[in-house]
């Protein structure tokens, strides 16, 4: 079996549907087929649920990431289930619709959220069995819809299909102008600890602080950090804002972290599919979920994603491991390169441009936690994303 997408309902205050569903009818709609992201049962390990899947489908929230020219609306479930997605052409007044039907599904919730942007608003209803998402679009889209375990959700992303607003994919090998520094965890998410004391949140935070301002001083190039201070921001929000924002390459900056105090190096990942049980290990580890549901994620997304988009995120990954041993080597010889894998973090999915997560050092090991401790050592990762993206600009404009 496959898993569909689901799911829904943002929070706050909900109110129940009254009256008939706002919605047209689509008998005459080019309904897509199903999305087949799952092919198997949703592995999972002891301790994942709290028990069985509850047997009603429920639509529990709804994530709203609007602006001008991109969404993300992100519906949660309380099960995996099965969808379909269907587009309806302007006509009658009306703009363009996107819809999702996700069968045997319930909602309680408001009809209608207003979004703003490319999506005018969100509505909700019941209709043949199934609960209807459609979001009233301003205009055309591209989108794409997937599915993600612990916890369920449904993630859907439209971008504008105006000519020149498309993607950042599609703009390979033209000028980088925007990009993203995405600091890891923050707020009540400090990310792993080192054995002194030190929180991940922070030290991805002051990298990121340190890199941007050099970004846009030296390369010329706009700098977005995701978080400027200590807050947390939820996964699904940061690569909305990457895509808002019409970013050409998106960095994740994390600590590694693992059970032996040996573990120890730099590494970079890049969203694919994998076997490499460390690159998995991380990914559940930074994804907050199990092994299992990182896996599934990334055999899912390796499925829908744009392959001109990862090969240059694999290329970026490689500069960017090759540029921070160079600057790291400068005061710290012997820094180990644990090279570019590929594993599934929740992070990265939805990317519309080239995205990495850089893991910066293990702060588990108790030599690398000084080291990131240190503001010496913290510049010189800094310097590194800099000179690689330095190096990704010049290349992509060669
Ligand atoms: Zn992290």
């Amino acid at each position: 079996m496959w898993w569909g997408a689901v799911v829904l309902i943002v929070g706050c205050q909900h109110s129940v549907p009254s009256g008939e569903p706002p919605f047209e009818s689509t008998v005459a709609a080019p309904v897509l087929e199903p999305v087949p992201l799952f092919d198997g049962e949703l592995p999972s390990e002891p301790g994942d649920n709290d028990g069985p899947l509850p047997s009603q489908l429920r639509i529990t929230e709804l994530a709203r990431y609007g602006s001008q020219d991109t969404a993300r609306i992100v519906v949660f479930l309380n099960r995996p289930a099965s969808y379909e997605v269907g587009k309806l052409a302007a006509s009658g007044g009306k703009g363009p619709r996107l819809f999702l039907d996700i069968a045997q599904a319930t909602y309680a919730g408001a009809s209608q959220y207003d979004v703003g942007g490319v999506v005018e608003r969100i509505r909700l209803g019941h209709q043949a069995g199934a609960v209807r998402v459609v979001l009233d679009l301003r205009e055309r889209v591209s989108e794409r819809v997937f599915f993600l375990p612990e916890p369920f959700r449904l993630i859907i992303d439209v971008a504008s299909a105006r000519e020149g607003v498309r993607p950042a994919s599609a703009k390979l090998g033209k000028e980088i102008t925007r990009v993203v520094l995405d600091a890891g965890h923050g707020g009540h998410d400090p990310g792993a600890i080192g054995a002194s004391g030190l929180m991940e949140k922070d030290v991805a935070l002051d990298v990121a602080l340190r890199a941007a301002p050099l970004i846009a001083r030296e390369l010329g190039v706009s700098a977005l950090l995701t978080r400027e201070t200590d807050e947390f921001v939820p996964l699904d929000e940061r690569v909305a804002r990457a895509n808002a924002f019409n970013a050409d390459l998106f960095v994740s900056l994390h600590c590694n972290a693992s059970h032996s105090p040996e573990g120890h190096g730099v590494m970079t990942f890049v969203l694919d599919s994998s076997r490499d049980q460390v690159a998995l290990q991380v990914a559940a580890r930074e994804n907050d979920a199990s092994v299992a549901a990182s896996t599934q994620l990334a055999k899912a997304m390796s499925q829908v994603m744009d392959t001109t988009t990862s090969r240059a995120s694999i290329g970026f990954a490689r500069l960017l491991q090759r540029a921070s041993l160079a600057s790291l080597s400068q005061d710290y010889p012997g820094v180990w390169d644990g090279g570019v894998r590929q594993a599934g973090f929740y992070v990265l999915a939805g990317a519309h441009m080239p995205a990495v997560l850089f893991e910066m050092s293990f702060i588990s090991n108790p030599t690398e936690e000084l080291r990131l401790e240190s503001p010496g050592y913290r510049q010189r990762l800094a310097d590194g994303v800099v000179n690689a993206i330095r190096a990704y600009k010049l290349g992509v404009s060669r």
